[in-house]
């Protein structure tokens, strides 16, 4: 996978506005010595740091086939791993998070929920490499827009993922255009320059736990995904009792 650039992304101090605001630069340009939402303010010029470096890593989970070993992870060997996992829900009626990663890339086939009755009325989501940041807003936006212009590594974003401004969910991807972004709906609060950009994968959405039979997902498709090392998946259990309860699941995997 080819990147278009590594991205800093600088913290500066701004004294006019008495905030830390945050710019992203192409790493072989200058670091910035002003204030990204107006050059006329006066900022702390010992302030300024890399918080972060965008692109070095690959954050994003590949869609790409059990045939075709060239993913950008390198080859994978034939291993195969059936890794079991027991949750302990013990929020009622709300909303639980598990984060699972893996040291070393795999390629997951599928997996299988085994729910008992105490899962059902329940629902699970899963999402892979929450609100990883790719960037910041290179303008404001305002409430309503839908176009959205980042600076940062664009090409891990793509349609149909889910984008967040500074930790919040605001849309799914629509499209994009150059440095642009299309979201399906209309921002309900507005943002600044220099706002964190993150997008994250929804595996599974909203899934209904109906009955206590096994649930296999993906399990004879030749489809993969590549999960690089360290990538997070956070399992999303909802709760809609009162009680406490275990919930199993099951992931396969080639490594
Ligand atoms: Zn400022």
């Amino acid at each position: 996978m080819s990147l278009e650039a590594i991205y800093n992304v600088y913290k500066v101090y701004c004294i006019t506005e008495g905030a830390w605001v945050n710019i992203a630069k192409i790493e072989t340009e200058a670091a910035p010595n002003y204030c990204p939402n107006n050059p006329s303010h006066t900022i702390n010029p010992d302030s300024i740091y890399i918080q972060e470096k965008l692109g070095e890593k690959q954050p994003v989970v590949i869609k790409t086939n059990a045939n075709n070993t060239t993913t950008g992870l390198g080859n994978f060997s034939d291993y195969f791993k059936i890794h079991g996992y027991k949750l302990d829900i013990t929020t009622l009626n709300g909303t639980q998070i598990f984060p699972i990663s893996w040291k070393k890339n795999i390629y997951a086939l599928g997996f299988m929920y085994q729910p008992t009755i105490d899962n059902i009325g329940d629902s699970i989501d899963v999402i892979i490499a929450p609100n990883t940041v790719i960037g910041v807003l290179s303008n404001s936006n305002n409430i309503g827009d839908t176009v959205i212009n980042i600076n940062g590594v664009i090409n891990y974003i793509k349609v149909g993922h889910e984008l967040l401004l500074n930790g919040n969910i605001v849309g799914e991807v629509l499209g994009i255009n150059g440095m642009a972004i299309t979201i399906d709906k209309p921002l309900d609060t507005s943002y600044s320059q220099g706002t964190f950009v993150g997008f994250q994968i929804r595996l599974l959405q909203s899934n209904y736990i109906a009955n206590a039979n096994n649930v296999n997902i993906n399990r004879n498709s030749l489809a993969v995904n590549a999960i690089p090392a360290n990538t997070v998946c956070n399992i999303i259990y909802n709760n809609t009792s009162n009680s406490t309860k275990t919930f199993h699941f099951i992931i396969y995997y080639l490594y």
